[in-house]
This record gives C-alpha cells, sequence and structure tokens, in this order.
C-alpha cells in the first residue's frame, strides 16, 4: 500500500491518505486553523465520507461504490500517523483485530472510559503525552495501532495503558 503523504502549505494541508476500501488514496485539503484547534486535544482525527467513483464492478466483493468513511489522525508536525476505512459508524472489532489475529497476537481494545478536559493536563493531573494518547484510544484502534499513531513503541504504550487504567480512565477489551 502506498505510503500517506501531506504536502505543507501556509494556511492549508493537502493531504493523501490510504483507503483500504477503494485501495485508493484519498485527497483532502485540511484547513490548519482546523487542525490547530483540534490538536489542543493532541492529535486530530478528520473524518472523511466519501464512496469510489469508479469501484470496480467485475469484483463482487467491491463495495467502496457505497458510501463510507476514513478517519485520518494528524499529529502536530501535520503528518498523517494513521488512517481507518469503514461502513457504517465505526468499524466492528473484527475490522479492528484483524492485523493482531494476523499476527497471532491478542486483541487488545482500549477505550475511553471518562472524558477528560484538557485542564487535567494543565492541573497536572495527566501528562500532555498520556492525553494524547487518551484521545487515540476511540475504540477504533488496537494497543498497537495506538502506539503507531501516538508514534511510540507498543512497550511505552503498554505501561502508559496500566498508568491510565488504575486512574480509571481507560478499560482494554480483550478478544483472542
Ligand atoms: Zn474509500
Amino acid at each position: 500500500m502506498p505510503e500517506n503523504k501531506v504536502r505543507k502549505y501556509f494556511s492549508l494541508i493537502e493531504a493523501w491518505a490510504w483507503c483500504d476500501i477503494c485501495e485508493d488514496m484519498i485527497a483532502l485539503r485540511l484547513d490548519k486553523d482546523e487542525i490547530i484547534s483540534g490538536l489542543k486535544m493532541g492529535i486530530y482525527t478528520k473524518e472523511h465520507k466519501h464512496y469510489n467513483l469508479s469501484p470496480d464492478l467485475e469484483d463482487p466483493d467491491d463495495a467502496s461504490g457505497q458510501e463510507h468513511t476514513i478517519y485520518i489522525y494528524i499529529n502536530d508536525n501535520y503528518d498523517i500517523t494513521g488512517v481507518k476505512s469503514f461502513f457504517g459508524e465505526s468499524p466492528t472489532t473484527e475490522e479492528i483485530g484483524a492485523e493482531s489475529l494476523e499476527a497471532g497476537d491478542e486483541v487488545r481494545i482500549p477505550v475511553i472510559v471518562k472524558d477528560i478536559s484538557p485542564m487535567a493536563v494543565q492541573l497536572g493531573m495527566l501528562t500532555k503525552e498520556q492525553f494524547k494518547v487518551l484521545k487515540i484510544c476511540d475504540g477504533m484502534n488496537t494497543i498497537e495501532q495506538v502506539a503507531t499513531i501516538a508514534q511510540r513503541s507498543v512497550e511505552d504504550l503498554e505501561k502508559m495503558m496500566d498508568q491510565l487504567r488504575k486512574k480509571g480512565l481507560v478499560r482494554v477489551i480483550k478478544r483472542t
């Protein structure tokens, strides 16, 4: 799969994100202001609904002509660190865990339990990094995927998850 790509301009970002459903790059223009206001929460998530204008009509499994969503995770350097493609409101646990199962790993999906305001960071209750990671625990990512999006090692992330769990902020859904 081709790499996600961004071109950074003064007030906007041109982004190309890989959609697994279209099996193609999706081009987007994002306002920097929009990203910056979203980034106050550590990571910016862009939700983009679309459908493939030229699906493969000879492939019965190609459903890309139907509307679906990509979720694009963008960091404070305006780089894309993760993309999710799915139909409906959110991906299923099976879809989220497919990568882990293929690798023979247990599927662990961290989910935020309590919504925390950015104030918690100012008050010293959470570090910036913990706050950013919490935001990626949107129920659409395994621990390994959260690590990739947050650009941290899985070991690092497991440690952080333990701390966040002890604070009662996340729970980890497991599937084998
Ligand atoms: Zn698509």
